[in-house]
């Protein structure tokens, strides 16, 4: 028997790529190339950022005291910078509240540096106080937001108000009343007489770092933690945070815990900007409660806009145009300086989309090296840097699958569809039973309203493992909201949801993908901005938590989906078909023991469509498969058992020719007087 995978392959060395007729990956498309990554980039990162390091620490040797002592300032703003980088750059979180962290962490440092520092003879653990309040300011404020389910907008209007909130309470602590131990807050006054950074070692005296020292070391630490955000970038950790950016509800459908992963990031970056804060105070011995004002709140996202919100290097360069300009210009005190300075980056912010780094990095492969294969242009007009965590390393780039690939999915099950290599050998794993077994799914009762619309009204349905169940019904039936309830994409109104006998009603999508739900949603639900195989990467990771296994079999997938050719592309530049193929790839990748898929066939090509039928088919041989379509010519081929749903309710259930001949079906769904279903309803195409 010939496989859906076999047919792949074969319909990918033969004709290229499913759907890709219309869209080859030529001079175009070419360009949303995304980055090839090798292991090479972390050890090139090391080298410039020793090299950077080296210059600086001999040019703060050689300049006047105070222009180190200024460096100093602008290496410490950096590394508050980067924290934005990972927050928003990274996770896609736009926090207004970094400075404000950075505040919390500046009075922490204080507070224990004074009451400590005496008796101790070092400052370096009132750091890390400093880091560890700023950690836990930042989870206490994004447990509120993130599990509040807070969008976007919000949370840069709470991490605002929030930085307004503190800067009044803070303002208010004037008079000698308000100390902690031996430290007076101070008020609008400020803290004061806050101890330099000391360090003392076993048995030896406390020993004040220089104004040179100082600036060496918080070099230091800005140049390793953009080496540690890069790496992460190419780590889980930051890919899983990308995609997070890039789609939350694909995240959690894929069995990501959004929320959870949200929140992990926004406590790192607490933590770094807690740091920054610390070694501010240190820096000026000095606290003022308008490190949480208006000012340092904005002067953060204007930076990183600056430099590239998406760029590690971008931290850098933002800080120092902005501040650099500033200084050069007499300080933002004075109101012509600021007006220029003002001027200018809006002009930057307007005029270089995406940032300096990355307009920079652009026309230096555009212009410079047009040669240069493998860019980093990825589906943004704003382009970005190589340094970009918008780009995640993806790994070897497989034109073909591995010559030893995987036999089993990275989960420990056994392979479903993609089988052992040739086609037959696939079949036989799948008529073997080896695939992820199927789970009985239930809903009972189900009720789902939005506002006054009831989309679901008391359904009763079962989803049996082993063969392919249908539903069909009129556009506005509630089909694809009955997937939403089953995924977990929408909370039910009354009822329960049954799997394998256990009552999931109440859990989270990625509660459900880990139990084995997957689902291709009726707007493909991909990472456009992501190349196809990290894509795949991350669904395969997902569900197994193997770095390399993940990406050996997205690498088989992707091969199998005939997809190989446009691996490193954008996935939004690809064509409607082959991202609905791809988004199926996706969810099989996580070797789900349930497959959810709406309108898979829409916008295929005939020769897809029969592809999908064959796929549908062969998973339906283990798993559970329910299939929502349209086209009834698929549908009568399916040959499964078909419910009908109609405003909202279970209209009537039988197999095709039961329900071709039922007048009712007839006057819902095709109108009296038709021949019979026989063709794509496109009124009914929603
Ligand atoms: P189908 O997939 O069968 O075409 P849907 O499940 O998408 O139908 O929609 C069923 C009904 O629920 C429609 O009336 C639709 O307008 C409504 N609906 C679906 N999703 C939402 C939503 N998120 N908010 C409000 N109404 C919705
Ligand atoms: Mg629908």
């Amino acid at each position: 028997m010939r496989t859906p995978a076999a047919g792949t392959e074969r319909a990918a060395s033969v004709a290229g790529a499913p759907g890709q007729g219309d869209r080859r990956p030529g001079s175009g498309s070419a360009r949303l190339r995304a980055r090839i990554s090798t292991s090479r980039a972390g050890l090139s990162d090391l080298v410039v950022a020793a090299i950077a390091g080296g210059l600086l620490l001999l040019a703060g040797n050689l300049v006047a005291e105070f222009t180190a002592f200024e460096w100093t300032l602008w290496a410490i703003e950096v590394i508050l910078a980067l924290s934005l980088v990972l927050v928003w750059g990274y996770c896609g979180i736009f926090s207004f509240g970094q400075a404000a962290v950075y505040g919390i962490g500046g009075y922490a440092y204080g507070v224990f540096a004074l009451n400590v520092a005496e008796r101790t003879g070092e400052t370096l653990s009132a750091l890390v106080v400093a880091a560890v309040a700023g950690a836990v300011f930042a989870a206490a404020l994004g447990y509120f937001m993130f599990y509040g389910n807070l969008s976007n907008i919000y949370v840069a209007i709470v991490t605002l108000a929030t930085a307004l909130v503190v800067f009044a309470i803070v303002n208010s602590t004037a008079g000698s009343a308000y100390r902690i131990g031996d430290a007076v807050l101070g008020g609008y006054n400020g803290m004061t007489r806050i101890p330099r950074i000391t360090y003392r070692l076993p048995g030896g005296d406390p020993t004040t770092l220089t104004r040179v020292q100082f600036f060496a070391v918080c070099t230091g630490v800005a140049l390793a933690l953009a080496l540690a955000l890069r790496s992460a970038g190419r780590r889980p950790f930051g890919r899983i945070a990308v995609a997070v950016r890039e789609n939350e509800t694909r995240s959690s459908l894929l069995g990501y815990d959004v929320r959870r992963h949200k929140l992990l990031v926004f406590t790192l970056g607490g933590a770094i900007a807690g740091l920054a804060g610390g070694f501010y105070a240190a820096w000026g011995r000095f606290m003022s409660p308008t490190v949480f004002s208006l000012k340092p709140a904005a002067l953060v996202v204007i930076w990183v806009l600056v430099g590239g919100r998406f760029s590690v290097s971008g931290a850098f360069v933002g800080v120092l145009v902005v501040e650099g300009l500033s200084s050069w210009l007499g300080g933002p005190s004075g109101d012509r300086a600021s007006l220029l300075v003002g001027a200018l980056l809006i002009g930057i912010v307007l005029g270089l989309r995406g940032g300096v780094v990355p307009t920079l990095g652009r026309l230096w492969r555009e212009g410079v090296r047009p040669s240069l294969a493998g860019a980093a242009i990825r589906g943004d007009p704003a382009g970005s840097d190589p340094s970009s965590p918008r780009v995640p390393e993806s790994g070897p780039r497989h034109d073909r699958p591995p010559s030893t690939p995987a036999s089993t999915h990275p989960g420990g099950e056994a392979e479903v569809w993609l089988g052992a290599g040739a086609g037959d050998e696939a079949g036989k794993t799948i008529e073997d039973g080896d695939g992820a077994p199927g789970a009985l799914l239930e809903v009972h009762g189900v009720s789902k309203r939005f506002g006054g619309v009831t989309a679901l009204d008391d359904v009763t349905l079962a989803f049996v493992p082993r063969q392919p169940s249908c539903i069909i019904g009129p556009n506005g039936a509630g089909k694809s909201t009955l997937f939403g309830v089953l995924t977990g994409y929408h909370g039910v109104t009354a009822g329960t949801i049954l799997l394998n006998g256990e009552d999931i009603t109440r859990l989270g999508p990625h509660r459900r993908a880990r139990l084995g739900l997957g689902i291709k949603m009726q707007v493909p639900s991909v990472y456009d901005a992501l190349a196809a195989q990290e894509n795949l990467w991350l669904a395969a990771y997902a569900a197994s938590g193997d770095r390399d296994a993940a990406q050996r079999w997205a690498a088989r997938i992707l091969a199998r989906l005939g997809l190989c050719e446009v691996a490193d592309l954008a996935v939004g530049a690809l064509a409607h078909g082959q991202r609905q193929w791809l988004e199926i790839g996706m969810a099989l990748a996580t070797n789900p023991s349930v497959i959810l898929l709406d309108e898979p066939t829409a916008g295929m090509t005939r020769d897809e469509t029969e592809r999908t039928e064959r796929l549908i088919a062969q998973l339906a041989r283990h798993a559970t498969v329910v299939v929502v379509e349209h086209d009834m010519e698929f549908v009568r081929r399916l040959d499964a058992p078909i419910s009908v749903l109609h405003m909202g309710g279970l209209f009537t259930q039988g197999t095709f020719e039961e329900l071709s001949r039922d007048e009712r079906v007839l006057n819902i769904y095709l109108g009296r007087g038709a021949d019979g279903p026989t063709g794509r309803t496109d009124a009914d195409a929603g």
